[in-house]
């Protein structure tokens, strides 16, 4: 009898598991390629049913939830155009639409767990998205760009993980419904996430690839000395130093302190076409970065044609070239530490403690050992060169700064660089729009941010 009892009993329970697994096939393994769109009808049908996830950073601060039916978030507008919005009339952007399948529950294992959830008489929930962001930097780096029109990026340099994103101007995703009309109107374009999607000429930052090559490829002899005029003409073209300034006698180091163009000029013939364009490679500027979100892929001038003078002005970041932030603090981090990630913004997904899925850099591209003598001459730009607002007492801090021309108006101010130089951790990129001298406004920007890294434990 008592054999008979638990025979049953475990019938019972198998046909329960038999139930489960064939009710749950068609919504677990054909559902969600049925359920990628994010205007599929049965996604909103969710969203009235489940509780949408949180998003967090990498800290566990909330930056949005969802209470009474109603979207809020809490977290610093600098980063509004990358996390989006989720809102009956005006549909979902940023973060908010490129995880809103997870954040309403909808993966295999999602819909496993919100199934036995049901079975049990439990609400079912989406899952959590903590992100690799840190709201301290985030935060710091929104304060410093005190409004202007730009961008910050800062990357983990071991890891290719983003803890920092800061994009000026920008909106309350909470008022998304009643400032729709200025925002979609506003010329500043107030949504466009520049970390992300701005194309700018880089101007100087540039050199970092020319000033990587030609140590890679040993073109400079030891001790060499150039001599800067203030000008050059390449292929009937005249590139002038800043202001038209002659350098006069300086060596590398000191070339790039200054951020010599003439002597940069030269270094690129050295180069050559074939081997600037290998570097490019190298770097992966050509490969955008898959984020989720909308990334711009760089302008790159075309190699085939390219003649003398467009190799000068690629090498000084001038001309056709057209590059996005998250992509020159992705260069900055590969010469800081030898390796180009592609970046990352989700760090995890939970659904309570549960973590369903756990992210990480998907590509890297070795590059050969990065010389120290490019190390030590990025950080004499920082102690002796353009970028002295950077530093740092206590902190050894490498960098470039840039002063890119460009046709509306003043230059676009660049700084990008990392810390510590012995042993890198955080890779910034700057940018402030028609600011003028990258030395003098874009600078103060990564040491504000870097400062608060230190705070922080980062650095
Ligand atoms: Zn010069």
């Amino acid at each position: 009898m008592k054999a008979n009892l638990k025979k049953t009993f475990f019938l019972f329970r198998l046909g329960i598991v038999v139930l489960i697994l064939a009710l749950s096939y068609w919504q677990i393994i054909t559902g969600p390629s049925l359920a990628i769109r994010p205007e599929n009808p049965r996604l909103l049908k969710q969203e009235e049913k489940l509780l949408r996830g949180r998003i967090l950073d990498r800290k566990g601060r909330v930056i949005s939830f969802t209470e009474n039916k109603e979207r809020i978030y809490q977290g610093p507008r600098a980063i509004a155009p990358l996390v989006g919005y989720t809102q009956a009339q005006r549909g979902q952007s940023g973060l908010e639409l490129a995880y809103s399948s997870e954040l309403l529950g909808q993966l295999p294992v999602q819909r496993f767990r919100n199934f036995t959830r049901g079975l049990l008489g439990l609400v079912p929930t989406g899952s959590d998205l903590y992100l690799t962001l840190d709201l301290s930097l985030v935060e710091a780096a929104e304060k410093a760009l005190a409004g202007r029109a730009g961008a910050v990026v800062g990357l983990d340099v071991q890891t290719g993980e983003i803890l920092v994103i800061a994009t000026s101007p920008n909106f309350s995703p909470n008022r998304i419904a009643e400032d729709w009309e200025l925002l979609t109107a506003d010329k500043k374009s107030p949504l466009l996430n520049r970390a992300l999607q701005g194309l700018y000429p880089p101007g100087s930052i540039f050199k970092l690839l020319t000033a990587y090559g030609v140590l890679k490829w040993e073109l400079v002899a030891p001790g060499e000395q150039f001599v800067c005029s203030g000008k050059i003409e390449i292929d009937g073209h005249t590139i002038s130093c800043y202001q038209g300034k002659a350098h006069g006698r300086l060596d590398f180091d000191e070339a790039l302190a200054k951020s010599c163009n003439v002597t940069f000029v030269q270094l690129a013939q050295r180069l050559g076409r074939e081997r600037f364009y290998e570097l490019i490679e190298f770097f992966a500027l050509a490969r955008k970065p898959d984020l989720g979100v909308p990334v711009s892929m760089c302008r790159i001038p075309p190699q085939k044609g390219a003649g003398a003078s467009s190799l000068s002005q690629l090498a000084i970041g001038q001309g056709a070239l057209l590059v996005t932030p998250v992509q020159m603090a992705m260069l900055t981090a590969a010469l800081a530490s030898g390796t180009v990630r592609s970046p990352y913004l989700v760090r995890e997904i939970k659904s309570g403690d549960v973590v369903l899925q756990k992210n990480e850099s998907s590509w890297q591209l070795e590059l050969e050992t990065v010389s120290a003598s490019l190390k030590n001459a990025l950080r004499y730009v920082v102690e002796q060169g353009t970028g002295q607002a950077a530093g740092i007492p206590g902190l050894s801090v490498a960098g470039k700064t840039g002063t890119a021309d460009n046709p509306h108006g003043r230059p676009h101010a660049w700084f990008v660089g990392f810390a510590p130089v012995e042993n890198p951790r955080l890779a910034l990129a700057v940018v402030v729009e028609n600011a003028g001298e990258g030395g003098r406004f874009a600078a103060p920007i990564a040491r504000l941010v870097f400062e608060e890294a230190m705070k922080n434990g980062y650095l």
